[in-house]
C-alpha cells in the first residue's frame, strides 16, 4: 500500500463533501506548505467552501468520523498554526472572499473570512473610511487568520490588536454548530462574550467564518519621520515625550537596532535615508486628520511632529532625522522597517516575537546575546521591535558551525530567546501566537492554572480534538 493510498478518505466523507470544491492530490501539491516553507502542502484533501453552511457539513462530517481538519487561509502565519499533514483535511477559507457590506454611518464593514486584507484596506479607502489593521503580509493574509491570531502589525500604539476592531464574529464549531454574533454595537454586555474567545485561539476552538469590523475615518496624511538614536535610554525619553506631545495621532513608534537597519538596508541595495552606523533608528509616524477648519494660529499635528524632534534635538535624544516630503519618501523609509527579506535570504533563520515592558528591553537584548555567544558559532541576531507596543522582532542565524542540525540549534536557540523572558515580565509571542512552534515553551508565559482552562476550553468546544490538534498545545 503506498502512503498516499494509507490517506484515502471513507466514502461517507467523499459522500458529505459532494458538491463542494476541492482541489486533489496532484493540485494539492502545487501549492507551498507556507510562505515560510516552500516544500509541497500535504494534505488528503483540501476543501474549499464557499458558505458557512459548506464549513458547517464539512466540520460535522469530519467530527462524525473523527477526521483531523487544519483551517487555512493566507498561510502566512509565522508559528506554524496551518501547516497540514498528509492525513489532515485542509479547510481553505479562500473563496469565502466577499465584502459583504460596508456601513459607512455606523462605520463597519461585514466581510467574509477569506478576504485577503489589502483588498479590504482598499475597498474600505475607497469609501473615504479606513482598516485600522495592517501588517506585512498584507498582500497575501487573509481576515480570518488575522483575527484568529489576533494580529498586531504597526497601528497597534493607536488602535490596538484584532480584537479591538471585532465588533461582530460567526464561527463554526468543531461538530458544525454555527456560533453567530454578528452584532455592529460598540456595547454589548448580554451574557458571556464568546467571539472573543475564538479571538487568539488559532483555529481551534472554532472556524471563524465571517465578522463586522469597526472602522475609522480616513487618514487625511500622514507624517513620518526617520531619527537616529544614541542610546537605549534616549530612545524610551523619545517614546515618553512622543507619547505626551503628540497623543492619539500618533500611529507608529518603530525601533529597529543598528545592525538590523545596515542588514536591510544594504541587503535591498538602498541608499539609507539617515547614514548607517548609528546604535538606534526609530521610524515615527502621526496621522494627521482633516485640520482645514482649525483656523490661524491652531498647531497642526503635522507642526506638532516637527516641534517634538526639535526638542528631541536640542535634548540630544535624537543624533540625526529625516521627514519624508513625499508618499515616495515615506514607503522608502517603511521599505527598510517593512522589508527584511535579506535578512531571510541565509538559511537557517529562526523568527520570534517576544514582548516586554519597553523598559526591560535593553536588559533582554543583553541576556540573549549573552546566550547566543555562549551557544557559539558564530551566531547572529537582528532585532526590530514595534515597541510603542512592547513587542521585539529577534531574528536569530545560528551561524556556519550548526549547519546540518538544524533541530538541535533551533531548541538551542529557542533557550537563548525564551528564558531571559522569565525575568523581564515577558510573553513569548506578542503577536504571532503560539502555532506549533511554540507549544513547548507556553509556560513560560502562561501559568498551569492558565493552561489548564485552557485545555478544559478546548475539551468542551472539540471533544474529539479533531481541529487544528497540536496547535496551541497538546492534550
Ligand atoms: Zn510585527
Amino acid at each position: 500500500m503506498t502512503k498516499a493510498m494509507t490517506h484515502e478518505m471513507s466514502c461517507d466523507l467523499e459522500k458529505a463533501f459532494e458538491g463542494i470544491s476541492s482541489l486533489d492530490k496532484d493540485d494539492i501539491a502545487l501549492r507551498a506548505t507556507s510562505y515560510w516553507d516552500a516544500s509541497p502542502l500535504e494534505a488528503a484533501k483540501l476543501l474549499l467552501p464557499k458558505s458557512t453552511e459548506e464549513v458547517s457539513r464539512i466540520l460535522a462530517a469530519c467530527n462524525a468520523a473523527g477526521q483531523t481538519v487544519v483551517v487555512q487561509g493566507g498561510r502566512t502565519g509565522c508559528a506554524g498554526g496551518a501547516v497540514s499533514a498528509a492525513a489532515d483535511v485542509v479547510l481553505s477559507l479562500e473563496k469565502m472572499n466577499a465584502v459583504e457590506e460596508i456601513d459607512e454611518i455606523g462605520q463597519t464593514v461585514t466581510v467574509q473570512s477569506g478576504v485577503v486584507l489589502e483588498a479590504l484596506q482598499s475597498q474600505v479607502a475607497a469609501r473615504d473610511l479606513f482598516l485600522p489593521l495592517d501588517l506585512g503580509a498584507r498582500g497575501s493574509c487573509m481576515i480570518g487568520g488575522n483575527i484568529a491570531t489576533n494580529a498586531g502589525g504597526v497601528n497597534v500604539i493607536r488602535y490596538g490588536m484584532m480584537r479591538n476592531l471585532v465588533l461582530g464574529l460567526e464561527a463554526v464549531l468543531p461538530d458544525g454548530r454555527v456560533i453567530s454574533s454578528m452584532k455592529r454595537m460598540l456595547k454589548d454586555n448580554s451574557g458571556y462574550d464568546l467571539k472573543q474567545l475564538f479571538i487568539g485561539a488559532e483555529g481551534t476552538l472554532g472556524v471563524i467564518t465571517r465578522a463586522i469590523l469597526k472602522l475609522e475615518p480616513r487618514v487625511a496624511a500622514h507624517e513620518t519621520a526617520l531619527v537616529s538614536v544614541a542610546s537605549y535610554d534616549a530612545v524610551l525619553a523619545l517614546l515618553a515625550l512622543g507619547k505626551k506631545r503628540l497623543g492619539a495621532s500618533l500611529t507608529s513608534f518603530e525601533l529597529m537596532w543598528g545592525d538590523y537597519y545596515r542588514a536591510v538596508a544594504k541587503g535591498l541595495g538602498v541608499r539609507p535615508p539617515i547614514a548607517d552606523g548609528h546604535p538606534y533608528y526609530v521610524l515615527i509616524e502621526i496621522e494627521a486628520g482633516d485640520e482645514t477648519g482649525g483656523g490661524a494660529g491652531v498647531q497642526t499635528v503635522a507642526d506638532r511632529l516637527m516641534a517634538l524632534l526639535e526638542t528631541a534635538m536640542a535634548d540630544d535624544l535624537v543624533t540625526d532625522g529625516v521627514l519624508a516630503q513625499s508618499e515616495q519618501e515615506r514607503r522608502e523609509i517603511w521599505r527598510i522597517r517593512d522589508d527584511f527579506e535579506p535578512i531571510l535570504r541565509e538559511k537557517p533563520v529562526y523568527l520570534y516575537d517576544v514582548s516586554m515592558p519597553v523598559q526591560n528591553m535593553q536588559d533582554y537584548i543583553h541576556a540573549v546575546e549573552k546566550g547566543l555567544a555562549r551557544f557559539g558559532g558564530g551566531a547572529v541576531l537582528h532585532v526590530f521591535g514595534h515597541i510603542g507596543d512592547g513587542n521585539l522582532h529577534l531574528f536569530v542565524h545560528p551561524g556556519p558551525s550548526h549547519a546540518g542540525d538544524d533541530a538541535r540549534a533551533r531548541l538551542a536557540a529557542e533557550e537563548c530567546v525564551y528564558h531571559p523572558l522569565r525575568g523581564v515580565e515577558g510573553s513569548i509571542s506578542a503577536e504571532h501566537g503560539i502555532g506549533r512552534e511554540k507549544k513547548r515553551w507556553l509556560g513560560v508565559s502562561r501559568s498551569a492554572e492558565e493552561i489548564a482552562v485552557m485545555k478544559a476550553l478546548k475539551r468542551t468546544f472539540d471533544p474529539k480534538n479533531i481541529l487544528n490538534p497540536g496547535v496551541v498545545f497538546d492534550l
